[in-house]
């Protein structure tokens, strides 16, 4: 599968969106050993929210259209720290970008490179403060490698690294957020951030994987 419709890729959020809400009692969990525990509610809930606009706007004129009624669900539904910072996750990459009648493994990468960037600048986190930095750079990094494959392909490469991004946020003392005060003692334990970014991949990536197989 080289490219997806605007219609597949609303599809595909939205199965992010209900990976999100699946997990919500294990990102709560997470989030509960070193942050206030509040990471699965408020994603969950955001991610519902979305859901909902997606369902009731579609169809979308272009790719960028679903990535903006996305973040703007997050942004509006979602307190603290991550409807913020994952608000801009999908806001910030179709922002001043031309508009995508489909996607494809190219024009995702750039997109989101643009997404990470705008989260960078938001929250001033850099890789290795335990954050969803830790995930979502990583992602786009395996995707940049991997613009000249599949959307399949190239969303494989995007979740493994991400998965090993919040493997690695174990390791690390937070800069952000209440972890931060706990200082040593947040090691051994993944950021929920990050978890939520490794669920958005995986999901994305199963959506391609089932549609491209569809296709077949
Ligand atoms: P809060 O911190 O307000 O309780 P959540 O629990 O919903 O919000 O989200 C916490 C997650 O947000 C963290 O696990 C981390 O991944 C992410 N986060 C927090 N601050 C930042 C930041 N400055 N930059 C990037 N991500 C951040
Ligand atoms: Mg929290």
């Amino acid at each position: 599968m080289k490219t997806m419709t605007v219609e597949q890729v609303t599809d595909m959020i939205i199965c992010a969106c209900d990976a999100i809400i699946e997990n919500k009692p294990y990102l709560t969990d997470i989030d509960s050993a070193i942050g206030d525990g509040d990471h699965g509610i408020g994603m969950a809930g955001g991610m519902a929210k979305a859901k909902e606009a997606l369902l009731a706007e579609r169809p979308f004129p272009d790719v960028n259209a679903v990535f903006k009624t996305t973040g703007m669900s997050m942004l509006n539904s979602i307190g603290g720290a991550s409807g913020v910072i994952f608000g801009t996750m999908f806001l910030g990459g179709v922002k001043g970008m031309g508009a995508l009648g489909a996607l494809d493994a190219l024009s995702l990468a750039k997109l989101m490179r643009g997404s990470l960037e705008a989260v960078k600048e938001r929250g001033k986190a850099q890789p290795g403060d335990k954050t969803m930095v830790d995930a979502l750079e990583p992602a786009v990094l395996a995707m940049e490698n991997s613009t000249g494959d599949d959307l399949p392909a190239a969303l494989a490469a995007a979740k493994d690294a991400a998965h090993k991004g919040v493997e690695d946020t174990k390791q690390y003392v937070a800069k952000y957020g209440r972890a931060k005060s706990l200082l040593e003692r947040a090691i051994g334990h993944q950021d929920a951030g990050a978890t939520s970014v490794a669920i958005i991949f995986e999901a994305m990536h199963s959506y391609a994987a089932n549609a491209a197989e569809a296709d077949a």
